[in-house]
């Protein structure tokens, strides 16, 4: 037998075997440290909580997010396995990395800068302060990832904070609150300041729109959810779904955008929601591109029957199979029956615009490639395909003006020049990291300063020293 055979039998085996016997540690969730029998209690808690932390210094707010990025570190291998488990989606290697950068890169107190105006009429400043309590609603796509980052990004700001996790990541999340908790009152901070009802269940979210002791809503996941809470009459931070097109134009460096694009497509198995959903590629280098991509470890789609069964895999009465969702590239393979000889990190195939793996969010690695005229048919069609969500655009290029055009022209709040698309992530590329990237509702990559009310302090006559 083939020796790369074999290799992919023992990897399957071996990750079957680790499914099997980690699926056993289900545990029951149990009340305490920030977890209530009730949403209700979940936010009066918060409430108080949020009350006595007013009293602590911006200091004590640096030490418990020093704390929590020192402790929770230890725990990144157990919150990507517990979430590849229980949501049964993505690939823990690429979970790992995801928490880490929600740990280490999710900006703290340093990020709430304070305005001065001065003057003949004295010194004006404006302070970011507390919004009171937050309402999170968080996606099961980064169940612990989104839970950490808006956790710093809350308390740094002064905020206490109830998440209403997804029901398919239920214990994950509770477990990552409860952990939460722990260290922050291990810092010294008040208990219950990140809470959470036991119970994660959609009738959560109608009671925080509506409860009067919630200041503000984060909301992390899909349209639906965005609009329901923008209806809420409270101020909303919307992070919604995207669909980020991938331009190649003949000038790229088509070896390095192949190895981009896999990367970036398949990392997590596609879930992030800046993960590149389809390609447009200028026809003079659309072969070579593909070429370079199968190398790179994608499974190329090449005849109208494989096509046919993957389509039928893919959706399930009109829709996308949820079955599938941030499934290995190989499972996906076996579930549409097409053989295949080693393990793909993704799938690719050649398809038409209108294609509904190219206008859908699939979030599986299934990456649609279509060939275009030109750059300017290209980008004419990535804007048509991003479908105005305005969330993430990738353009691999070596013509300055054209990447400039595209990235005015996408109008998406990310636009990823000649990298992955995790680089707008801070993952090879540089900036801070966040999980909540606010497009509908404009606060962009989020951090502690999108958590806060800015407030005007006025001194007359005074302290002005030019
Ligand atoms: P989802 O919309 O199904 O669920 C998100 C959250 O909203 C969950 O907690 C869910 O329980 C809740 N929810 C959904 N519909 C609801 C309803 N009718 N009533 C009450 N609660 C409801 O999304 P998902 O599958 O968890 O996550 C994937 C989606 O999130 C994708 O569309 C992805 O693009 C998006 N996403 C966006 C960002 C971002 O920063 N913009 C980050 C991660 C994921």
């Amino acid at each position: 037998m083939d020796r790369v055979l074999i290799d992919n039998i023992v990897k399957k085996v071996i990750t079957e075997m680790n499914t099997e016997s980690l699926s056993d540690k289900k545990e029951k969730i149990t009340a305490g440290l920030g977890v209530f029998d009730s949403i209700d209690t979940a936010i009066e808690e918060a409430y108080t909580a949020q009350k006595n932390y007013t009293a602590y210094s911006l200091e004590q707010r640096r030490e418990i997010i020093s704390l929590l990025r020192k402790k929770l570190i230890n725990f990144v291998d157990e919150m990507a396995e517990r979430a590849v488990i229980e949501t049964k989606m993505g690939r823990k290697a690429d979970k790992i990395l995801k928490n880490k950068l929600a740990i280490e890169k999710t900006p703290g107190v340093e990020d709430l800068v304070t305005e001065a105006f001065t003057g003949d009429d004295g010194l004006t400043l404006v302070e970011l302060s507390a919004f009171g309590v937050l309402g999170s609603i968080t996606p099961v796509t980064n169940p612990t990832e989104t839970i950490i980052n808006n956790t710093i990004s809350a308390i740094a700001g002064g905020n206490s904070i109830v998440f209403c996790p997804h029901p398919s990541a239920e214990n994950t999340s509770i477990w990552t609150v409860q952990l939460i908790n722990k260290i922050i009152i291990e810092a010294g901070g008040p208990k219950n300041l990140v809470t959470a009802p036991m119970k994660a269940k959609k009738e959560n979210a109608d009671i925080l729109f509506s409860h009067e002791k919630i200041n503000m809503l984060v909301v992390t996941g899909g349209t639906e959810i965005v609009k329901l809470a923008l209806k809420s009459g409270k101020k909303v931070i919307g992070a919604g779904a995207g669909n980020p097109p991938v331009i190649v134009d003949e000038t790229a460096d088509i070896q390095k955008a192949a190895r981009d694009i896999v990367n970036g497509s398949s990392f997590d198995n596609n879930l992030p929601c800046t993960a590149e959903k389809e390609v447009l590629a200028v026809e003079i280098i659309a072969d070579y591109l593909i070429f370079n991509m199968q190398k790179e470890g994608a499974y190329k789609i090449s005849s109208t029957e494989d096509m046919k069964k993957l389509e039928n895999a893919v959706f399930k009465d009109g829709y996308v199979n949820k079955e599938l969702i941030g499934k290995d590239a190989g499972y996906i393979l076996d579930k549409a029956g097409i053989k295949f000889d080693t393990v793909p990190k993704l799938i690719i195939a050649e398809t038409e615009l209108s294609h509904a793996f190219v206008q859908k969010e699939l979030m599986m690695p299934v990456l649609p490639i279509v060939r275009q005229k030109s750059f300017e048919e290209a980008l004419k069609n990535a804007i048509c395909v991003e479908h105005g969500l305005k969330h993430t655009a990738v353009m691999h290029s070596q013509n300055v003006t054209r990447l400039s055009i595209a990235a005015k022209e996408m109008q998406t709040t990310i636009f990823v020049k000649n990298a992955p698309s995790y680089a707008a992530l801070g993952f090879g590329g540089e900036g801070y990291s966040t999980f909540t990237i606010a497009g509908p509702t404009g606060e962009g990559l989020t951090s502690a300063r999108s958590f806060t009310r800015k407030r005007r302090c006025v001194l007359s006559g005074g302290f002005s020293i030019r």
